[in-house]
């Protein structure tokens, strides 16, 4: 029984949430009840992030909201969420007092600045003779869990088999996206009828293929054993191939884990220092969705209306900007990061050295996305570039993907006049493909 009423003889322990926003399948939480007599959610707003972040943040209007539903339903249960605007370690140690805990309970967050702050708050606790009791809740495998048979390297392949293990939720669950367990919960169950074609829809933009958890995964309003056993047990093609990027998000939680470098550098040491241009106009055109690549464009655009961006064009626009604008990876990651209501340190920056080549199993530097191409294949019709480009969305045909490309008569007969209503390419791929293949070819060295 979640309680918040204090009563001398009673033990009692806080339990801290922080990216793990629900009741059900919560192993800090799931433990503290069992452990103690009487258990006080809280939860700390960090001023300081706060500070950091646009005032009119996507995430934090999601937290909100999912702080409020999550204090709803525990006030329904007779308790409470007591929040607190303050440095965690000094509202942890307040917290303690006020209500004469004995221990605090908390779910691990694999970030670097997060097991800082953890460390901090462990010390301080400590000196009070009381306990931070962390538990594995917000991944499948941690730490040490995954690694290859000499323990040496990670690698994508080596996730044993999940039938082994014991899925057992404890019970209970377009964007803009509704927050909180009832917004996770209603996605999912969108997404449970389509999950048996996503391995068939999930690359094309335009389809309403993947199933938008993301922020819901990222906040922890829905547990991710619930999502690993569902799929496991559906066992389709589909659902086979969504457990598998499940998987990916493990992945890269786990490279984190085993090398926090990679937030400052390249998980492939010798890529560190690749001599990209860095040209500020490029890179501003980029982030403005105005390079004259239309699928990069719309992609570009989408993120910035809405803070989603569907995988397949993360993965154009990133491979785009390094290796068609030579701008350093790390540009674009910290751009994303401003942006994406889903932003998630781990996947964030394995996506991107994923895609400029420098990262773990990582896309080799060789192969290098051809805009046009993937545009013409994921969005034959162009139904998503004219979505976001509404410039563009009388250009018939092949027009739509590259219309520096299209003849006069037909700019003119879709009211697009090339430099005014859209911009001329910002560069020509064929050539800066080839500037990409010497930079990645000689790094480190003087071509
Ligand atoms: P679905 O296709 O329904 O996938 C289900 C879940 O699996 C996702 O919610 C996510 O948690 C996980 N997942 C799927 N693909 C990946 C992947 N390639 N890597 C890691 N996890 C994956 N994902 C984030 O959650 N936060 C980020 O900040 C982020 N930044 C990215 C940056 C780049 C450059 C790239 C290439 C990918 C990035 N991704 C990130 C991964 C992926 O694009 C998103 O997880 C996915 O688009 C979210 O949409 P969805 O929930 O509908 O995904």
């Amino acid at each position: 029984m979640v309680t918040q009423s204090a009563d001398s003889e009673a033990s009692i322990a806080l339990v801290w949430f922080r990216r793990d926003l629900r009741l059900f399948d919560h192993a800090a939480l799931y433990h503290a009840l069992k452990e103690y007599d009487q258990v006080i959610p809280v939860f700390v707003f960090d001023p300081t992030i706060l500070t950091i972040l646009p005032r009119a943040d996507r995430r934090v209007e999601f937290i909100h909201a999912s702080l409020r539903a999550l204090k709803d339903e525990l006030q329904q249960a007779k308790s409470d969420l007591v929040i607190r605007h303050a440095n965690p370690v000094t509202a942890i140690l307040e917290l303690v007092a006020e209500f004469r805990a004995s221990a605090v309970y908390t779910n691990r967050d694999y970030e670097p600045d997060a097991i800082k702050r953890d460390t901090e708050v462990t010390a301080a606790l400590r000196e009070q003779g009381i306990a931070l009791r962390t538990f594995k809740d917000q991944v499948i495998f941690e730490q040490d869990e995954i690694v290859t048979q000499a323990n040496t390297q990670l690698a994508a392949q080596p996730f044993p088999s999940l039938q082994e293990l014991n899925f057992e939720p404890a019970g209970l669950a377009d964007l803009p996206v509704q927050a909180g367990t009832t917004g996770s919960e209603a996605l999912f169950e969108n997404f449970k009828e389509r999950i048996d074609r996503y391995h068939l829809n999930r690359d094309f933009p335009a389809v309403k293929g993947p199933s938008y958890l993301s922020v819901h995964l990222r906040f922890g309003t829905l547990s991710i054993r619930e999502l690993a056993a569902y799929a496991w047990r559906e066992g389709s093609q589909g659902a086979q191939t969504w457990l598998s990027e499940l998987i990916w998000r493990e992945f890269y939680q786990q490279i984190l884990w085993h090398r926090p470098d990679v937030v400052h550098h390249a998980f492939k040491q010798d890529y560190d220092a690749l001599a990209f241009s860095n040209d500020e106009a490029l890179f501003t055109a980029w982030c403005q969705g105005q390079t004259g690549y239309p699928m990069v464009d719309a992609a570009m655009r989408q993120l910035n209306q809405t803070g989603y961006m569907h995988n397949r064009l993360r993965m154009i626009t990133a491979s785009f900007l390094v290796k068609d604008l030579l701008v350093d990876w790390r540009w674009g990651e910290r751009y994303f990061a401003k942006q994406l209501i889903d932003f998630d340190l781990a996947s964030n920056n394995g996506g991107w050295q994923w895609a400029a080549s420098t990262g773990c199993d990582a896309q080799p530097y060789f192969r290098i996305f051809n805009p046009v191409t993937q545009s013409t294949k994921f969005d034959s019709d162009g139904k998503f570039i004219r979505r976001y480009c509404p410039e563009l969305s009388a250009l018939q045909g092949k027009a739509i993907h590259a219309p520096w490309l299209a003849n006069q008569t037909t700019l003119a007969a879709a009211g697009v006049t090339l430099g005014v209503d859209y911009p001329w390419p910002i560069v020509d791929h064929a050539c800066q493909r080839d500037k990409a293949l010497a930079l990645f070819k000689h790094r480190g060295r003087t071509p």
